[in-house]
């Protein structure tokens, strides 16, 4: 005789990851993620490839969500119109350019489906490498990363500084981010929910997602040339990535300073026992501008370095202690009524 069943405590109202998993081996309900800003230029020829992947893989059924990230150009105009003539297509736009790391997080809550591609809306990542990926994930993958065979399509500066960065953060941070690895990804339905409940405001995908951990897998791909418009970052830009990137994974540069600090106090210490001794054999002997000028300037230019360090992380925590909203949605379109 089997006990009476004891009913299961219900958190959510979406199913469980395993009743989802067992459905979605079978057909799984697959949406596609794409952050725009300015991509007027592509956007018709990326819903035409999407449109023509996804008839042929064995799927229940699709969605595409495009995130307008306020631009400038007719980007959100034709996004909606594409959702006019298409059913599956969804646009969100947003009140300004919030950055793309917020119109990704901004596309991973709108999505339903039980896995999520989250990609870039410039055609550098195929659409045709879906299905390669969607096997994986049938295979028991939870993420799947399209990592980049090159950087060809790059300039020669910017890839240098990524492997710098890469480097970098590979020893100082707590997790380790593929080498390569855009923002082309498969996510299992349990991933997404993870990082949707991740209440961070300056976010660096590439590190939650190696942050939040499950089964991963990688792909290799060929990138291809922007199929219209430039790209939106610039050096500048991407330096300030990498910092709010380092800052969000890793403590080291707090850290480091007190060791920064007690390494010079020791050297200045022998220093000035040096100057007593000397003082006290060979008497006073007034040349030592330079020196003092030297040790005043290094110490002053540690110090401001210092400084500069907490005030990033001082900024940051101000950032999240606002608390204010990731992003604006200004309008969207396609959705289904019921969602509005
Ligand atoms: N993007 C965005 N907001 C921005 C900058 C870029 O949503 O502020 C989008 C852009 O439309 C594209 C993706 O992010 O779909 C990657 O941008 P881009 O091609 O400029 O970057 P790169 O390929 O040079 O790294
Ligand atoms: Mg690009």
């Amino acid at each position: 005789m089997s006990p009476a069943p004891v009913p299961e405590p219900k958190i959510e109202t979406s199913p469980s990851p395993e009743s989802f998993t067992e459905v979605a081996l079978l057909r799984p309900k697959l949406s596609v993620v794409i952050p725009l800003f300015n991509e007027s230029g592509s956007l018709g020829e990326l819903h035409a490839r999407l449109a023509a992947v996804l008839a042929r893989v064995a799927i229940d059924s699709h969605e595409i969500v495009f995130v307008d990230d306020g631009s400038r150009d007719s980007t959100y105009s034709e996004a909606a119109a594409l959702c006019e003539r298409d059913p599956a297509v969804r646009a969100i736009r947003f009140a300004r350019n919030f950055g793309k790391e917020a119109a990704m997080a901004a596309g991973l809550r709108a999505a339903t489906g039980d896995v999520v591609v989250l990609m870039d809306g410039d055609l550098q990542h195929p659409p045709e490498l879906i299905p390669e990926m969607l096997e994986r994930w049938r295979q028991g993958a939870k993420m799947v990363t399209a990592v980049r065979r090159s950087r060809e399509t790059d300039p020669w500066l910017r890839r240098q500084l990524s492997r710098g960065f890469y480097g970098l953060f590979k020893r100082v941070s707590e997790v380790a981010l593929a080498e390569g690895g855009g923002d082309f990804r498969l996510f299992d339905r349990a991933v997404v929910r993870a990082i949707n409940s991740l209440p961070e405001r300056t976010r660096f995908m590439k590190g939650i997602t190696s942050w939040v951990g499950f089964r991963q897998e990688e792909i290799a791909f060929e990138p291809a040339e922007r199929a219209a418009g430039a790209s939106a970052w610039s050096l500048l830009r991407l330096l300030r990535y990498a910092i709010d990137g380092l800052s969000a994974f890793s403590t080291l540069p707090l850290r480091v300073w007190s060791l920064v600090g007690i390494g010079m106090a020791a050297l200045s210490s022998t220093y000035g026992a040096w100057l007593v001794i000397r003082t006290i054999i060979w008497g006073i002997d007034v040349p030592g501008y330079a020196s003092v000028m030297v040790a005043t300037l290094f110490l002053s230019g540690i110090q401001l370095i210092s400084l500069g360090v907490l005030g990033e992380y001082v900024g940051r925590i101000f950032t999240e202690v606002k608390g204010r909203p990731l992003y604006l949605v200004a309008e969207q379109a396609g959705f289904p009524e019921e969602e509005r």
